[in-house]
């Protein structure tokens, strides 16, 4: 019998002798030198929603709050993480053991992306779907993810290939979905939801990106994507919501300039302190 076999043969992992179940479990694990104590996804069911940039708020307000954070770029074809906190191409390097060691931040966040690997931050990846889940897969097992309290793992948009084996690969937490207000949205929402229900994972709460603009002059506060349906689905859903983050001019700014740690707004702080509180 396998030293890490866990006496239950429907979630363990390991192929023994001794196996009386089908093996249900595909979880990756982590290599020897790597610990991640929570792992979260942070999902949308569209893209252009803001799943990264609330990928990033998350990691910033972690680590603002003294925990060590990392961030899984799981979007391997539409990666945007890196540009957002100023890192270039070329920016892992492999330790003598042959694991990958993540970039860091300035603030001292690591992270592993696939434009890290690229020559040209404009290089295209032109990968098939297995190539691509193999990829994350690696991004989890063959890193260096040195006593990281809190991963966040950032999904390209939908229910496809990656979000399932992220899913199915590694020891998801929860997950964060991330919304806007417009209608279409929500169904798709619905669909995310749906797909962590049916593969067992935690819904932590609902994000509600572009919520509003508020307007420099007056203050009022302008529903750009039509009146918010966010209270609506928590409503229906039982999940709570999060954070309301409104469509803010410096946000762009500083995603541009790679600069998104030193934002200053805290839109992200109740999730993370929740987070916090949780675990
Ligand atoms: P996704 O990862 O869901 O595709 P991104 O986080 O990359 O979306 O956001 C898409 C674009 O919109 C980015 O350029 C980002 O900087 C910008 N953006 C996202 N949220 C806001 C916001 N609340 N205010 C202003 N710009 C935003
Ligand atoms: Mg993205």
């Amino acid at each position: 019998m396998s030293e890490t076999c866990t006496h239950n043969c429907s979630s363990c992992g390991e192929s023994c002798s001794s196996r009386t179940a089908e093996q249900t479990s595909f979880l990756e694990p982590l290599n020897p030198a790597s610990t991640v104590k929570k792992v979260i996804g942070v999902v949308s069911g569209k893209g252009g929603v803001g799943k990264s940039l609330v990928t990033s708020l998350l990691a910033v307000e972690t680590k603002r709050k003294g925990r060590r954070a990392a961030i899984l770029d799981a979007d391997i074809t539409g990666p945007s993480i890196p540009k957002s906190f100023g890192l270039g191409t070329d920016g892992l390097s492999v330790n003598p053991e042959g694991l990958m060691v993540p970039a860091t931040t300035s603030t001292g966040i690591e992270i592993v992306s696939a434009n890290l690997l690229l020559d040209h931050d404009t290089d295209p990846v032109i990968w098939r779907g297995p190539v691509i889940a193999g990829a994350v897969k690696q991004f989890w097992q063959e890193v260096l993810w040195k006593d990281i309290d809190y991963m966040f793992v950032d999904m390209p948009p939908g229910t496809g290939d990656v979000p399932l084996t992220v899913f199915q690969s590694l020891p998801v937490d929860g997950i964060v979905i991330v919304t806007s207000p417009q209608e279409l949205v929500s169904m798709i929402v619905t669909k995310a939801v749906n797909m962590a229900r049916k593969m067992d994972i935690p819904i932590l709460g609902l994000v509600e990106n572009m919520s509003y603009l508020e307007c420099p002059d007056c203050g009022k506060q302008i529903s750009i994507f039509g009146e918010s349906h966010i209270d609506e689905i928590s409503a229906q859903s039982g999940i709570p919501v999060l954070a309301r983050i409104p469509i803010t001019p410096s946000i762009a700014q500083h995603v541009d300039a790679g600069t998104i740690e030193y934002l200053e707004e805290n839109w992200m702080e109740a999730a993370v302190e929740k987070l916090l509180a949780d675990s």
